[in-house]
């Protein structure tokens, strides 16, 4: 028996929770969450919770995959931990370096693993300017980002992310990190209204530009490397025009600068392709990935990186970086389980040709609702923008707390969606079916009727 209102006042005295509000957290309590099978989580009330953000965009194959349980107990029975520092490596670390280099495009033969996405986009940070170094142009040390860009929480992955409130709380972004606005037209019509008559298509190419007038004002030969996430995610799901990634890939040609695609979401499959970068045709020099590798199971995280830049990289042998748990074997053998799985149920096809188009009918069908604008989805990624006035196209002020009601409302129906300002994203499982899909869209419904009652008192 759990004692919930025990658990939760511990939880208040002990716990720091990541990105959470502690003063509300302690007049709410936190919810416990106490199992999950499939597509849905159980709290210790025993309430079934319909999880449409797939955990934190990583339990892609869903919750209770067997073969996944069975790989890591083998592996903890066989060998719990062994390094990769002593001139020594781990059979499960070789065979899913291997694999990767056969899922990911031919440029990638090579892998770095570390635990989580932030330490993977540390670790890109300093290849990059080992890459320039070794070239003879230690001068190209700025790396362009986006605003509301999220890659981590680490010093480096929080400046490499655009976003202000992290900036606001450590003096951030380390130096050499620029951002500039991100391809969300909606927004920028906001400082910039002479967009407005642009076409998606149009917007796409115009917000590319902008990675162009940051380089030529920074000087073209002190820019290191670009890096985005296909789809941005935690800043609310932003999806770009599909002009957008070819324009950004041309500029970075044009300039010889590094593109960096940050795959930690948009990787295993969830836009329907295995990496991001193919659904958006671009060659990126490093990819960087965790959460799906695993379906969040354990952590894993790594960077692919291309040949080209290997070659320059480790021209002398060494580079000076690695985590005591890269490679972990015990984590890469979950991963190569879950990667396995995924094969064998050809997911990655199932959700392109099938659960995506689905998922994109329903929760595209969510327009007509009074309080929503812009639902979109790409893959099994979806967001959409509350409002206070559909007519005039107003929306709701920051103190109002749109997005925090409606996730209330959410969780109330049995659903988790994610609140992100006044966007409600989603992220689900790749596994959902069809009726998983009703199910979160009837949910949906109604904790945005719940919603629009309140802020209409
Ligand atoms: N990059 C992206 C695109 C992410 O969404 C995240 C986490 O949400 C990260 C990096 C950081 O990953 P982690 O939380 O595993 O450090």
């Amino acid at each position: 028996q759990i004692n919930t209102a025990a658990l939760q006042k511990l939880d208040s005295a002990h716990y720091l929770h990541p990105f959470t509000d502690h003063t509300d957290l302690a007049k709410k309590g936190a919810r416990i969450i106490t199992k999950a099978q499939g597509v849905h989580i159980w709290d210790s009330n025993d309430n079934q919770i319909l999880d449409g953000m797939s955990g934190l965009w990583c339990v892609n194959m869903g919750y209770g995959q067997q073969s996944l349980v069975d790989a890591a107990t083998k592996q903890m029975q066989t060998l719990p931990f062994y390094n990769s520092f002593f001139n020594t490596s781990v059979e499960p670390a070789i065979e899913l370096a291997t694999l990767l280099s056969e899922i990911t495009p031919p440029q990638f033969n090579h892998v770095f693993y570390s635990s989580s996405g932030s330490e993977s986009n540390d670790t890109i940070l300093r290849m990059v300017r080992r890459y320039w170094d070794m070239q003879g142009e230690k001068q190209r040390k700025t790396i362009i980002s986006r605003k509301n860009a999220y890659h981590g929480s680490t010093v480096a992955g929080a400046s490499l992310g655009g976003m202000t409130g992290m900036h606001e709380q450590g003096d951030l972004p380390i130096p050499g990190i620029v951002h500039i606005e991100q391809p969300y037209l909606r927004e920028a019509v906001k400082d910039k209204p002479e967009l407005k008559d642009l076409s998606e298509d149009e917007f796409g190419i115009v917000a590319a530009g902008w990675l162009e007038e940051k380089i030529l004002e920074i000087g073209k030969d002190k820019v290191a490397a670009f890096i985005g996430e296909p789809v941005q995610g935690a800043g609310g799901v932003i999806i770009p025009p599909k002009t957008y990634w070819p324009e950004i890939q041309r500029i970075c040609d044009k300039y010889g600068i590094l593109l960096i695609s940050d795959e930690v979401i948009c990787g295993f499959g969830r836009l329907g392709t295995w990496f991001g970068c193919e659904t958006m045709g671009t060659k990126p020099d490093f990819m960087t990935f965790a959460k799906g590798v695993t379906s969040g199971y354990i952590p894993l995280g790594g960077a692919m990186v291309s040949q080209r830049v290997v070659d320059v990289i480790y021209k002398d042998g060494d580079f000076n970086h690695g985590y005591t748990y890269s490679g972990h074997p015990v984590a890469c053998a979950v991963a190569l389980a879950n990667i396995k799985l995924m094969q064998k149920l050809d997911i990655v096809n199932t959700v392109k040709n099938d659960t995506a188009p689905y998922l994109k009918k329903m929760f595209e069908a969510l327009n007509d609702h009074p309080l929503v604008a812009d639902a979109q989805t790409l893959g099994m990624v979806g967001g959409l923008v509350l409002v206070k006035d559909k007519d005039k196209n107003i929306g709701f002020d920051d103190d109002d707390n749109v997005g925090m009601i409606c996730r209330g409302h959410c969780f109330d129906n049995g659903l988790v969606m994610r609140a992100v300002g006044d966007r409600m994203i989603i992220a689900p499982p790749l596994t959902m079916a069809h009726d998983n899909i009703d199910e979160l869209l009837s949910k949906a419904r109604k904790a945005l009727d719940a919603t629009l009652k309140d802020v209409s008192k």
